[in-house]
């Protein structure tokens, strides 16, 4: 697959600053100099404003040039008007000669004194044309309210100030087209490569010097993708048989799946904002406490006494298991249990009557999960708000089947070989035979989800050796700590 189709398909996002750059590039040689001799409005909400205005004023003008700015475009014409033109995320525009069909998605065609027309084509009709004038454009709302583009921010202190106190993340910021205008999920990825930034660092602990750096990268990775004619994604083509070239220069974006080329990390995906983010987690470590750390484990990997270490550092400990046993045990948990599955307990779950029942149905053991794991997401965020320590230590082993995985910077994965495993199982219970096949299960799920892991302790040694290696792994983490 090459990396076009998989920066394509993966995810969607509309052209960002050098997309746009490039489109403005391929239409001026079309438009400038041609009058538009008719338009077809084959779509009225495509226009923002009135419609025949719109089409009445621009019959018989020329286009005169287009210029852009953030990834709006602005077609301007004679007598002084402006088109602003904005594509979100599929809006795309073709050249065809006046005897040709329209391409599909045609809302709006221009019909020119040359021969040619161009559609405005938007598959998902987000995209906006707007008349304006020279006086009037720049500050037409959804133009006034854009920030700089990186190419013009010599003072980086605004940025500061807008930080201060501020804990969204830096992946959002910076594409808030408010403070910094043309940056989109595709850059924004690159640039926290490049700058080796955590995505979801809050904006509030990012240092002067690492803005310069975010601003300084932002403007080498955007010259760079304009020179190349931007990234090929599914929703962007510049033009007819043109395609952009920097999708190969890529190298964090949409990359899930792959390692890390500076380092050979498996890269994380995360939702940082409600947006599919990419990055190392190596490269580009969390800063700021505590470092939220999940540990999943075999049975009798030795996942307690990773724990104990923690703790000796000071950690906050969470252990889901303790805590839907608990859950189980409150009055308004076991009444809506009861309810769920039409059973017979009041003040808490009657542990053995639900394992029965699902055993018998075990379809509903989905619905008692997805009862179950929103509450034990919703106490580990809470359990992160209040801990005030370096580490805020969660044991979850059920992390990937709630969902909980972007919850974590660090995922810990205590391994066992299961020889050694069934050997130390058996010292503590000879009747564990009788679990083989239980355990077995377990152990393939862990099989899986350890591959998800950052971090794999192997626990085949003595416990000297478990606890010493244990004590790296923190000691990795403070030394990147404040
Ligand atoms: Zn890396």
């Amino acid at each position: 697959m090459g990396a076009s189709e998989r920066v394509g398909t993966k995810q969607n996002n509309m052209p960002e600053l050098p997309e746009v750059e490039t489109i403005k590039n391929v239409l001026k040689p079309i438009v400038i100099g041609n009058i538009i001799t008719k338009i077809d409005v084959l779509r009225e909400t495509t226009i923002l404003g009135n419609k025949d205005k719109f089409v009445q004023s621009l019959i018989g003008k020329a286009f005169t040039d287009v210029t852009r700015y953030g990834k709006y475009l602005f077609f301007h014409l004679s007598n002084n008007l402006v088109i602003i033109s904005h594509l979100r995320m599929e809006g795309k525009y073709y050249q065809l000669e006046e005897n040709e069909p329209n391409t599909y998605f045609s809302r709006v065609v221009f019909h020119l004194n040359n021969g040619f027309k161009v559609c405005y084509d938007d598959s998902r009709c987000f995209g906006i044309l707007k008349l304006s004038t020279e006086d009037e454009y720049k500050k037409e709302p959804e133009i006034i309210k854009l920030g700089q583009e990186p190419f013009y921010i010599n003072d980086v202190e605004y940025l500061l100030n807008h930080s201060k106190g501020s804990n969204v993340p830096i992946k959002t910021t910076i594409t808030d087209q408010t403070l910094i205008a043309g940056i989109g999920n595709i850059y924004a990825d690159e640039i926290l490569f490049d700058t080796k930034i955590h995505p979801l660092t809050p904006c509030r602990l990012i240092t002067k010097q690492q803005w310069i750096d975010i601003i300084y990268s932002a403007r080498k990775i955007l010259k760079e993708a304009i020179r190349l004619g931007g990234s090929t994604i599914k929703s962007y083509h510049p033009g007819k048989n043109i395609d952009g070239k920097f999708q190969s220069n890529i190298k964090a974006y949409g990359r899930y799946g792959d390692v890390c080329p500076n380092c050979g990390t498996a890269f994380r995906f995360i939702k940082a904002g409600g947006r599919g983010t990419t990055f190392c987690p190596n490269c580009q470590q969390k800063q700021g406490r505590p470092l939220k750390v999940a540990l999943i484990g075999k049975v009798a990997a030795g996942k307690s006494t990773v724990l104990d270490v923690f703790k000796s550092y000071g950690a906050d400990i969470f252990i889901c298991d303790n805590y839907i046993s608990d859950l189980y045990e409150t009055k308004e948990i076991a009444e809506k249990i009861a309810k769920l599955f039409s059973l017979d307990f009041k003040d808490k779950v009657d542990k053995k009557l639900l394992r029965q029942y699902l055993i018998q149905n075990p379809k509903d053991i989905k619905k008692l999960q997805s009862f179950v794991y929103p509450i034990v997401s919703e106490k580990v965020s809470s359990f992160f708000k209040h801990s005030k320590a370096k580490f805020a230590v969660c044991e979850a082993p059920l992390l990937f089947e709630a969902g909980m995985e972007e919850m974590f910077d660090e995922i810990i994965a205590v391994d066992i070989d299961e020889k050694v495993q069934l050997e130390r199982l058996l010292e503590r219970n000879p009747d564990t035979a009788k679990f083989l096949k239980q355990l077995s299960d377990k152990n393939n799920s862990f099989e899986k989800n350890k591959k998800k892991a950052n971090i794999i302790i192997s626990n085949n040694a003595s416990q000297s050796e478990l606890i010493e290696e244990t004590k790296s792994v923190i000691n990795g983490f403070l030394s990147r700590l404040d």
